[in-house]
């Protein structure tokens, strides 16, 4: 069967890397969440002093952008990749709300976005690929073959959001989730550089009342549909 490549877009928390990683294992696609890159260049700028909630060196944090080596390493045991900032695993660490808080900013740099397309427009050339993110069907992959838009009402991206950061032990209150979901929607989706659309030939829909399976079987068919036109 010829190889494809997904390119899933949507608003934070959508469960856009759910259904990717599903898709992914159904077909043997490799699975890149891009969200994570960004979260992980943020991460580095928060440690070095580049940016905090009072104050930004963005031009510091320009400089620097050489010395950031990011990979993804699969996880055997937990099926997965995940995320390494200069050869440290920090898969825990860019999910905090702190990194959620101050990541649209740093995604709205355009040296950054330059870096990170790049690193992913290498990681598709040989399709096979499943990639989410906010501007994968419209600038990374505006060639891919099946695009996916996903989105929710704010309240049930947040409460689910604030379930798993819950389950993972972090205190946060579901009004700060909430609102963190809310900024970041306004931010990339009115920034200057390739912010968060549909692009015009996207499946588009909401999941705010479908169930996991409905969602992957779904789509699930209509990637099988357009691997085999393909064909
Ligand atoms: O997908 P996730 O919520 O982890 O993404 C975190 C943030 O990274 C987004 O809110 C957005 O600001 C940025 N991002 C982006 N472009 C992408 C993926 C993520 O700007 N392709």
């Amino acid at each position: 069967m010829r190889k494809i490549t997904i390119a899933i877009d949507g608003f934070s928390s959508t469960g856009k890397s759910t259904l990717a990683k599903q898709l992914a294992k159904a077909l043997g696609y490799i699975y890149v969440d891009t969200g994570a890159m960004y979260r992980a260049i943020t991460l580095f700028a928060m440690q070095n002093g580049f940016i905090s909630a009072s104050s930004e060196n963005i031009e510091g944090l320009v400089e620097q952008l050489t010395n950031i080596n990011l990979k993804f390493v699969f996880n055997e045991s937990l099926g997965f990749s995940e995320m390494y900032l200069n050869d440290e695993n920090v898969e825990k660490e860019i999910r905090t709300l702190e990194v959620s808080r101050n990541v649209s900013r740093i995604a709205e740099i355009e040296q950054v976005r330059i870096k990170l397309v790049d690193l992913q427009q290498k990681m598709g050339v040989e399709k096979g690929i499943v990639m989410d993110g906010r501007d994968i069907g419209t600038v990374v992959f505006p060639d891919a073959e099946l695009k996916i838009f996903m989105t929710a009402s704010p309240e049930k991206r947040a409460y689910r959001r604030y379930k798993e950061l819950l389950d993972r032990g972090d205190k946060v209150t579901y009004e700060d989730v909430l609102e963190n979901v809310e900024k970041r929607d306004y931010i990339d989706s009115h920034r200057e550089f390739s912010p968060l659309k549909r692009a015009t030939n996207a499946v588009g829909f909401d999941n705010s009342d479908m169930g996991l399976k409905e969602q992957f079987e779904r789509m699930h068919n209509h990637a099988l549909r357009v691997i085999m036109k393909e064909a």
